[in-house]
């Protein structure tokens, strides 16, 4: 299975429940490294670009004033597998639907207020990684 990197974000909601660290150790222990790490406050502008294939949705404007509210910390995540095992430990978006154990079950509120963001294809991620840091920001594993 190929090494690959995608990117996380650690959504407003978690970060007011104080859940990052719970999080960033849940990540660690399913065998990501942490290859990069920064706490942001978003604007209006960078949160429609980030979500932008979503701007026709009912909910974008809600997802961008969620997004918007306080700071998020992202990540540049690093694994054999990495998309499609991050996916699996985020869980379903709606946290009803996900499955014990992931990170959306453990925190998140609704299918809103899901506590965390992963890239959903390699492209995406490196698109989004590059999005977020610049190439000199994210530290390879010695
Ligand atoms: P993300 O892209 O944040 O990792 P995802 O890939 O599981 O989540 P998407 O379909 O890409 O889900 O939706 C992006 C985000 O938009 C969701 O994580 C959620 O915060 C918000 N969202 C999705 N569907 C709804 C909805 N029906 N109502 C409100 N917000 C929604
Ligand atoms: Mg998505």
């Amino acid at each position: 299975m190929a090494v690959e990197r995608t990117l996380s974000i650690i959504k407003p909601d978690a970060v007011e429940k104080k859940k990052v660290g719970a999080i960033l150790a849940m990540l660690e222990e399913a065998g990501f490294s942490v290859l990069a790490l920064k706490r942001v406050k978003l604007s209006k502008e960078v949160a429609e670009g980030f979500y932008a294939v979503h701007k026709a949705r009912p909910f974008f404007g809600e997802l961008v004033q969620f997004m918007t509210r306080s700071p998020v910390v992202v990540a540049v995540l690093e694994r054999d597998d990495a998309v499609a095992k991050y996916r699996a430990v985020m869980g379903a978006t709606d946290p009803a639907k996900a499955d014990a154990g992931t990170i959306r079950k453990a925190f998140g509120a609704n299918v809103g207020e899901n506590a965390v963001h992963g890239s959903d294809s390699l492209d995406n991620a490196k698109i989004e990684i590059a999005y977020f840091f610049p190439a000199s920001e994210v530290a390879p594993q010695a």
